[in-house]
């Protein structure tokens, strides 16, 4: 099938001023609307499209003359390799004129109308994916607990509240009484607010969400009294939280869904739980080691002796070699605490402290002062150097 030349299409002399024209193009798009032309839409519709295609080219000076020279064939580059298409036309300023402004939110609105399924319809659905991104993944929430050390060492479950904002379940998050919808005011319903700009010859339609709905195109026709139109709720959750045995400060665990309810049915967010180690008046963490001091007296120092020595897991017996010095650090294999990723644990390290008494009876002082005599300066020897925390 031959194209049929562009003045013949629109009826006008090949010398017609841009008026005559549009004046044209007017008279013809009224009579070639699909909508006007319901017995037979799909007929319509191209010729309407024809129209379109010659006006686009008759009122560009470029394009015109490019015509004028070459016939269609001067055209091919300028409208692709598949010709005319609606993303070609720019003057769906002048349809509105034409037809009104709810020219196109009829076209946008509703897709049962014959013209819905055209492409002049696809252009829009595909101005509007690139603007309105659509139903939003809700926010994530960020609660920090403090933890004991206790509960590192053996795990624990703990229940914590949220406070977070859930999808309102009166109005299924529409924010409308009942979940009763109707077009946005603003944008008629089609979700966006166009912008014609002139330039010249050519004009530059911007495509923005309606800043009233959001890009919805709907609008409640009666305002939800829970949620107060905004979807949402303001609720307070109990989550269970696991604390991992080993769990180390900072360590951040996540809860997946347990965040904030997503906007339009959207995914909700992820709860993450933050965790505070507490310090403990009996042990000191080292990575997976604990440090415990242990008080031990002169004798047992000197004598030797069997102590006991507190663990989460109960006390343990530890031998002391008779001349243990005072903060010796002896290591106990895997009483530490457990590591986060498997089941090894680390070790415990206990310092024994020896600690002198205060008072003596007057009895034990004589019995000491003999005893002194009979050891005479036994640290003699160690003076020169300074004395070693540790027992190496
Ligand atoms: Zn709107
Ligand atoms: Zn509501």
């Amino acid at each position: 099938m031959s194209k049929r030349d562009y003045y013949e299409v629109l009826g006008v002399p090949r010398d017609a001023p841009k008026g005559e024209v549009k004046k044209a193009y007017r008279r013809l798009a009224k009579k070639y609307h699909p909508d006007l032309n319901k017995d037979n839409p799909k007929e319509a519709e191209e010729k309407f499209k024809e129209l379109s295609e010659a006006y686009e080219v008759l009122m560009d000076v470029g394009k015109r003359s490019q015509y004028d020279r070459y016939g269609h064939e001067g055209l091919h580059r300028t409208f692709g390799g598949t010709g005319f298409d609606w993303s070609n036309f720019s003057h769906f300023g002048d349809l509105e004129d034409i037809f009104g402004s709810g020219f196109f939110s009829d076209l946008f609105g509703d897709i049962s109308r014959p013209f819905g399924g055209g492409l002049l319809e696809e252009f829009f659905r595909q101005a509007a994916r690139d603007t309105y991104s659509g139903p939003a993944r809700g926010r994530d929430l960020r609660m920090d607990i403090s933890v004991t050390l206790e509960e590192v060492a053996e795990g624990a479950k703990r229940e914590v509240e949220v406070p977070r904002r859930v999808t309102c379940q009166e109005c299924k998050g529409t924010g409308a009484e009942g979940g009763v919808m109707t077009k946005c005011p603003h944008c008629n319903g089609t979700g966006q607010v166009r912008d014609v700009r002139r330039r010249g010859f050519s004009q530059m339609i911007t495509i923005t969400p309606c800043t009233r709905c959001g890009g919805r195109g709907e609008w409640p026709a009666d305002t939800c009294k829970t949620c107060d139109a905004s979807g949402v709720i303001q609720e307070t959750s109990r989550v269970m939280v696991s604390i991992p045995k080993g769990a180390y400060d900072g360590l951040s665990l996540r809860i997946s869904g347990k965040g904030e309810s997503g906007e339009l049915g959207g995914p909700p967010g992820n709860l993450y739980i933050v965790l505070h180690i507490q310090e403990h008046d009996l042990f000191q963490r080292d990575g997976n080691d604990l440090l415990v001091d242990v008080p031990i007296t002169f004798t047992q120092a000197i004598l030797g002796a069997e102590v006991a020595v507190p663990n989460f897991s109960g006390n343990a017996k530890v031998k002391i070699p008779p001349g243990t010095q005072s903060h010796s650090i002896f290591r106990l294999k895997g009483r530490g605490l457990p590591d986060l990723e498997g089941n090894r644990r680390g070790d415990q390290l206990v310092r024994f402290i020896v600690v002198m008494p205060k008072s003596l009876s007057s009895d034990d002082r004589k019995r000491l002062k003999k005893l002194g005599e009979s050891l005479g300066d036994y640290t003699r020897d160690r003076r020169r150097t300074p004395v070693s925390n540790r027992d190496e």
